[in-house]
């Protein structure tokens, strides 16, 4: 960071500042980024690992600050079941020193590329068991900020109404520096499996959503095929081993995108090359899942493999009120299979689901109000995919979708405020409040919380 220390007198012109991205090392470092004095191109965007699909962590004419150089953990308290870190800690190297200790995050969390200030400040959500397990940020107990303003706030749950402003916030009211967290020792749940057709999921996805379980699908459209995943935990503890699940996490996430990358290079008649995909993703999630996957802990279901999230990997995440979710998921088939119909488009990867329960611990929180599934529509295709996310929003607004401002490709600003209502009010004003200046909005945020 070469911030300047002069101060603009007007005698002296400052060259305007260039934009550029800022890795800081240390707190000091950090504040000088934000420092008002310093001549920073604006607005400025914090940034983690990168893996939101929108353009809420860009910053392209002012500055990006990438936390990923603020990567110490400070302290596990196996005791209190706490952990302390800074921001820039990848989550796979958090799951793997709570290993260590013999403790776990709450929530089941993929992904482990990830930063924990981006998975703090913006939904990092997974088929939880049991409440308040869904999101990451629900375990956030007290924070260290950096404002707008260059300065240091710190947050507790003593100030709770600002916490849970703060918790996905989406780096809006200042950067998180360090976090501590709830975490708890290791447990066992079991993972039951089962391959249903579309109309088969949706008679049972009403009674599967209110029970205690942690509850993820994977959805074959165009093959009229769900493969669910059920977690419980047991009452004694079983055996976790950890290789099932990393072999399933390979096959998954690096796997299946390379070789479904591969095919629609290779075959170019598409009604060969969709039915050769479909049929290894359901050779994928029928057989290996099942079989090789039936306990499993928080630490062993993360794959805790750190991967860069795989080039030309796209995907849009929508929220839909778990009590339609029946009605919902049988309307996307029909949307998936009509879209291919009309324009030749479909994805060529399993939408992924999983259903997050009603959390009220962060102010916009998407399922504030009452429990959701989140869909993540996921592709390798890059061709007709702008046009096809807007259809989707399209969609997802007609079936009452929330979207999420770091995940959801194309939602109008319109539909979010509808859609999060007074809550975004009262953040706007908690916004406007720590950035009077606006220093930290883009153009792209500055649509849903100007
Ligand atoms: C293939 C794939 C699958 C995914 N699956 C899931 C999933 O199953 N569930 C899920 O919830 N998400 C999923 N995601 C989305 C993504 O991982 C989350 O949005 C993640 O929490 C973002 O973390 P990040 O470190 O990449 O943050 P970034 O993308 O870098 O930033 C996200 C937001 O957080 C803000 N931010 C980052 N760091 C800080 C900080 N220190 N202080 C303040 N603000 C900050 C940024 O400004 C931005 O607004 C997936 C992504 C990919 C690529």
């Amino acid at each position: 960071m070469q911030a300047s220390g002069f101060r603009d007198t007007g005698r002296f012109m400052l060259r305007p500042a260039r934009p550029g991205v800022y890795t800081p090392t240390n707190l000091a470092r950090l504040m000088r980024c934000l420092d008002p004095q310093g001549n920073i191109a604006l607005p400025i965007r914090t940034r983690g690992a990168a893996s939101a699909s929108t353009d809420c962590n860009q910053s392209p004419t002012g500055t990006v600050i990438q936390t990923t150089g603020l990567n110490r953990i400070i302290r596990i308290d196996t005791y209190n079941h706490t952990v302390t870190a800074e921001a820039g800690v990848r989550l796979g190297t958090l799951v793997s020193e709570l290993a260590k200790q013999g403790l776990e995050l709450i929530g089941n969390h993929e992904q482990m590329e990830r930063t924990l200030g981006g998975a703090l400040a913006s939904p990092c959500m997974g088929p939880g068991i049991g409440d308040r397990a869904s999101y990451l940020s629900s375990q956030l107990m007290q924070a260290k900020i950096v404002t707008a303003g260059g300065k240091i706030m710190n947050i507790s749950e003593q100030k709770k109404h600002l916490l849970n402003a703060f918790r996905l916030s989406y780096g809006l009211l200042g950067v998180i520096y360090e976090a501590t967290l709830q975490v708890r020792p290791i447990s066992t749940f079991s993972a039951s499996h089962r391959s249903l057709c579309v109309d088969r999921f949706s008679d049972i996805v009403d009674r599967l959503s209110t029970q205690d379980v942690g509850l993820k699908f994977y959805l074959l459209p165009h093959r009229n095929r769900v493969y669910v995943d059920v977690r419980r935990y047991q009452t004694v503890a079983g055996n976790a081993y950890e290789t099932p699940w990393k072999i399933k996490d390979w096959g998954e996430s690096t796997v299946l995108p390379h070789v479904f990358k591969s095919l629609n290079r290779v075959i170019p008649i598409p009604s060969v090359r969709y039915k050769l995909i479909d049929g290894i993703s359901a050779a994928t999630y029928g057989l290996v899942n099942s079989k090789l996957v039936n306990n499993g802990n928080n630490v062993a279901a993360t794959g805790r493999r750190r991967r860069k999230k795989p080039r030309n990997l796209l995907y849009s995440t929508w929220c839909f009120p778990a009590t339609d979710f029946s009605l919902v998921v049988k309307a996307y088939v029909d949307f998936c299979q009509q879209t291919q119909q009309n324009n030749g488009y479909r994805c060529d990867m399993p939408a992924v689901g999983f259903r997050v329960s009603k959390d009220s611990s962060a102010l916009l929180s998407p399922s504030f109000d009452e429990p959701v599934f989140a869909l993540q529509t996921t592709s390798t295709q890059q061709r007709g995919w702008d046009d096809f996310v807007i259809d989707l929003a399209q969609f997802a607004e007609n079936w009452g979708g929330t979207p999420l401002f770091s995940q959801s490709r194309a939602f109008r600003a319109e539909h979010a405020t509808q859609n999060y209502s007074t809550r975004l009010d009262f953040f706007r004003k908690i916004r406007r409040q720590l950035d009077p200046e606006n220093r930290l909005l883009n153009p792209f945020l500055a649509q849903s919380f100007a």
